[in-house]
C-alpha cells in the first residue's frame, strides 16, 4: 500500500491547527480546573481497544484531544497551580521543542550534529554566566556542563563520577565496590536514594545526616559521621548538598560541606534543582555560597526557568573523571572528530547514550526574555512568596511552618493535622488552585510553590482567600 505520509502542505496546514489548538489552550487555561477529576481507568475507557488497522483522519485525532485527553490534565501551566515545585513552560520553550523536534536531531556525538552540540555547551556556559557560577564549570576550563533529562539522572551520574575517582576506575572493571559510604541530609531529596541504589552502593551505605531547625544539614554530624565511618576502615567518597530542599527550600550550608568533603577529598554533589534559578538575581546568589567546592552541581531550569520540561542543567568542576566513568566507545560511534579530542561528545556525559536537542528550547527562552526579562520574572514570584508568608504571618490562625528564602512558603493551620488535610482537600477540590503538602517536624505542613509562568498576585490573594475560608 501507498504509505500514508503527511506531506509537507499537509503539515504545514496541520502544524497551524495545532498551534492555534496550543495558543487557545494557553489563552483559557486558567478556565479549567487546576487539579484533573477523572477516576483511575476513566481516560483508558474512552480509548479503542485495538489500534486503527488504517490511519484515521487528522480532525479526529485533535477532536479527541479535547475528547479524551483534556479531561485527565493536570493543568501545570494554569496561575493556580501552586503544587510539588512548578514545572513552567512559555512560548518560546514550546517553539524551541518544536523546532528540536522539527529538526530530528540526536546528538550523541558531535558529528551527528555538530549544532547540537557547540549550541548545548554555549548555553551552559551562558548560565555559568547568569548565575555567576564558579568558572570552573565553564567549559574553557576543567570542567563544563551538559544538558539531561533530570536531576535525577544528573545526580545518578555525579554518584557514578564520584564512585569511579574514589576506587581509581575499578568499581567498573572490577564491580568490587570497596567499602564506599555517601551522605546526605535527612531532607534530601528521593533521587539521592535512588542514585545510590542504581549505582550498586546500597541504600546501608547512605548516611542520612540530621538537620538543624531551620531543616539545613548540619555540617557537624556530617563531619562526626565520616570520622566514625573512617575509624571502621570504612571509604567516605559521595556527599550530596541541597540548595532548595523539596519539602521546604532548606539551604545546607555548601560552604561549610564542602570544607569538610575537601579535607577528607570526598567528591561534593549539590542538587539545586528547584533552587538554583533564584541566583539569576544578584540578591539572591548568597544561596549558591561554596559552591565552587563542588565537584558537581545541577540545577533544572524546567523547573521555574520558563524551558520546558525537560532540561536539566548540570555542572562539572573536572569532566575528566565524568568522561572516565561513562566512556565506552565501541567500534561504530568511532569517527575522526571525536578522535581528534577536539570536540565534545556528550554521550559520554550521561547514562543514555542518544540525546535530543534540548539546548534550543534553552537558547530560545535566553534570547527571548533575555537575563533582565529572566530577573524580572523571578524577583515578582520572590515577592508574591514574601507577600504571602506575610499573609500567613499575620493571620492567628495559621502560622509558618519553616522559613521561605525563595518561592515556597510552608505553613499550617494551628489546628492540627486534621484541620490542614481538610484545607487542602477543600481547597484542591474548588478547581481553581492546586496545592500539596509535606510533613515537617511529624506535623502535615501545606506547601505554597509561586512559579508557574502567568502567576500573578491575584492569583496568590485567590489563594489565600480559599485557604482562609476552607477550615470552617
Ligand atoms: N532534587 C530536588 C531538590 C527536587 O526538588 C527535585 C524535584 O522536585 C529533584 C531533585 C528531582 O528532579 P527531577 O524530576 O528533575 O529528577
Amino acid at each position: 500500500m501507498a504509505i500514508p505520509h503527511m506531506t509537507p502542505d499537509e503539515f504545514r496546514r496541520r502544524g497551524r491547527e495545532v498551534i492555534d489548538w496550543i495558543a487557545d489552550y494557553m489563552e483559557h487555561v486558567e478556565e479549567y480546573p487546576v487539579l484533573s477529576t477523572v477516576k483511575p481507568g476513566d481516560i483508558r475507557a474512552m480509548l479503542p481497544g485495538h489500534p486503527p488497522a488504517t490511519g484515521e483522519p487528522f480532525d479526529q485525532v485533535l477532536a479527541d484531544l479535547d475528547r479524551i485527553v483534556m479531561p485527565g490534565i493536570t493543568h501545570w501551566q494554569s496561575p493556580g497551580f501552586f503544587a510539588f515545585f512548578n514545572a513552567n513552560a512559555s512560548g518560546p520553550a514550546i517553539l524551541g521543542d518544536l523546532v528540536s523536534s522539527g529538526l530530528g536531531v540526536q546528538g550523541m556525538l558531535w558529528a551527528t550534529s555538530p549544532a547540537c552540540t557547540e549550541l548545548e555547551t554555549h548555553v551552559m556556559d551562558w548560565l555559568v554566566e547568569m548565575l555567576e557560577l564558579p568558572p570552573a564549570f565553564l567549559s574553557s576550563g576543567t570542567g563544563g556542563g551538559v544538558i539531561q533529562d533530570s536531576a535525577s539522572s544528573a545526580t545518578l551520574t555525579a554518584i557514578i563520577a564520584a564512585r569511579e575517582a574514589a576506587t581509581a576506575a575499578m568499581t567498573n572493571r572490577t564491580g568490587n565496590l570497596g567499602n564506599l559510604i555517601a551522605y546526605t541530609s535527612t531532607h534530601a531529596h528521593s533521587s539521592i536514594e535512588k542514585g545510590i541504589r542504581i549505582a550498586g552502593i546500597g541504600i546501608d551505605n547512605l548516611r542520612s545526616i540530621p538537620v538543624d531547625a531551620a531543616f539545613a544539614m548540619q555540617p557537624a554530624a556530617l563531619a562526626q559521621a565520616i570520622e566514625e565511618d573512617l575509624a571502621a576502615g570504612r571509604v567516605p567518597f559521595f556527599v550530596c548538598a541541597t540548595i532548595g530542599t523539596t519539602s521546604s527550600t532548606a539551604i545546607d550550608p555548601v560552604r561549610e560541606i564542602g570544607e569538610i568533603c575537601r579535607q577528607h577529598n570526598i567528591w561534593l554533589h549539590v542538587d539545586a534543582a528547584l533552587a538554583g534559578t533564584a541566583a539569576l538575581i544578584p540578591e539572591m546568589r548568597w544561596i549558591n555560597d561554596g559552591v565552587e567546592l563542588a565537584d558537581s552541581y545541577v540545577f533544572n531550569p524546567h523547573k521555574w526557568m520558563l524551558t520546558n520540561f525537560d532540561c536539566s542543567a548540570f555542572f562539572v568542576a573536572d569532566r575528566t573523571p565524568l568522561i572516565g566513568a561513562l566512556s565506552v566507545l565501541p567500534e561504530y560511534l568511532r569517527n575522526e572528530a571525536s578522535a581528534s579530542g577536539a570536540v565534545i561528545d556528550y554521550r559520554d556525559w550521561q547514562i543514555p547514550l542518544g540525546r535530543r536537542f534540548r539546548a534550543l528550547k534553552l537558547w530560545f527562552v535566553i534570547r527571548h526574555y533575555g537575563v533582565e526579562g529572566l530577573q524580572a520574572f523571578v524577583s515578582e514570584h520572590l515577592r508574591l512568596a514574601r507577600l504571602f508568608a506575610s499573609w500567613i504571618a499575620g493571620d492567628g490562625g495559621f502560622e509558618l511552618a519553616a522559613p521561605a528564602p525563595v518561592n515556597l512558603v510552608c505553613f499550617r493551620h494551628i489546628g492540627g493535622d486534621d484541620v490542614n488535610q481538610r484545607i487542602m482537600e477543600r481547597v484542591n477540590k474548588s478547581g481553581e488552585i492546586y496545592l500539596t503538602h509535606t510533613k515537617l517536624n511529624g506535623e502535615l505542613t501545606l506547601r505554597m510553590s509561586i512559579g508557574q509562568t502567568h502567576t500573578e498576585e491575584r492569583h496568590v490573594r485567590k489563594a489565600w482567600e480559599l485557604i482562609r475560608e476552607a477550615p470552617g
